[in-house]
């Protein structure tokens, strides 16, 4: 991992490490990846690390917590394997780690094929907040901290002269309730270009 890191990182490039072990994931912490991707269990000196080396957390909740089209009950692997990647969450928010909102691609394709590729998405914001963030801090892993992590600070997460116009205009107030942003996405430009539009269809 390390080998890999320094690599990179010579390149002038980001790195990601995809881990779903603890050993595995602290091991990722420690060898300098820009972000970590899952990690359901991280015991609390990985935490800390993570802090202190600014090392973006992926925790891809919704995809963890994905049944892949069978009924979860209590005890079952899938759903402890989700339960413990919410209750890490709920920690590393406290401990002041900073998120990304990522998706591991196609968990909803398990489900069914007809169901868009990542959708799974935005629900992420929901069980960021149910984890302890505020809005406006889901958000920001949304935006400006994914942004952060890709160097592109100056090109992506804002709203802002110079910046890509990648717009998502919701009805409501996502700062009060994130979950419009999931129910109730209205318009939406990419790169200056307007995609979807509904805002005649809606009241
Ligand atoms: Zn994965």
């Amino acid at each position: 991992m390390k080998a890999g890191v320094e690599t990179a990182h010579e390149l002038g490039l980001k790195i990601a490490i995809h881990s779903y072990g603890f050993s595995g994931a602290r091991d990722a912490v420690l060898a300098g990846a820009d972000s970590l991707e899952h990690g359901p269990i991280l015991d609390d000196a990985t935490i800390r690390e993570m802090v202190k080396r600014g090392t973006f957390y992926d925790p891809t909740v919704d995809h963890n917590r994905n049944p892949f089209g069978r009924p979860v009950v209590v005890g079952d692997p899938i759903w402890t394997f989700g339960d413990n990647t919410f209750k890490t969450v709920q920690r590393a928010i406290k401990a002041g780690v900073k998120f990304v909102m990522g998706v591991d691609g196609a968990a909803d394709q398990f489900v069914s094929t007809e169901i868009p590729y990542t959708r799974n998405a935005t629900r992420e914001l929901i069980w960021y907040v149910k984890a302890g963030m505020t809005p406006t801090q889901a958000l920001a892993a949304a935006t400006i901290n994914p942004a952060a992590l890709l160097g592109k600070e100056k090109e992506l997460g804002k709203v802002e002269p110079g910046f890509f116009a990648d717009i998502v205009a919701v009805e409501g107030d996502p700062l009060k309730d994130v979950d419009v942003t999931v129910t109730k996405v209205r318009w939406v430009m990419k790169a200056g270009k307007v995609m979807v539009d509904q805002t005649k269809e809606s009241k």
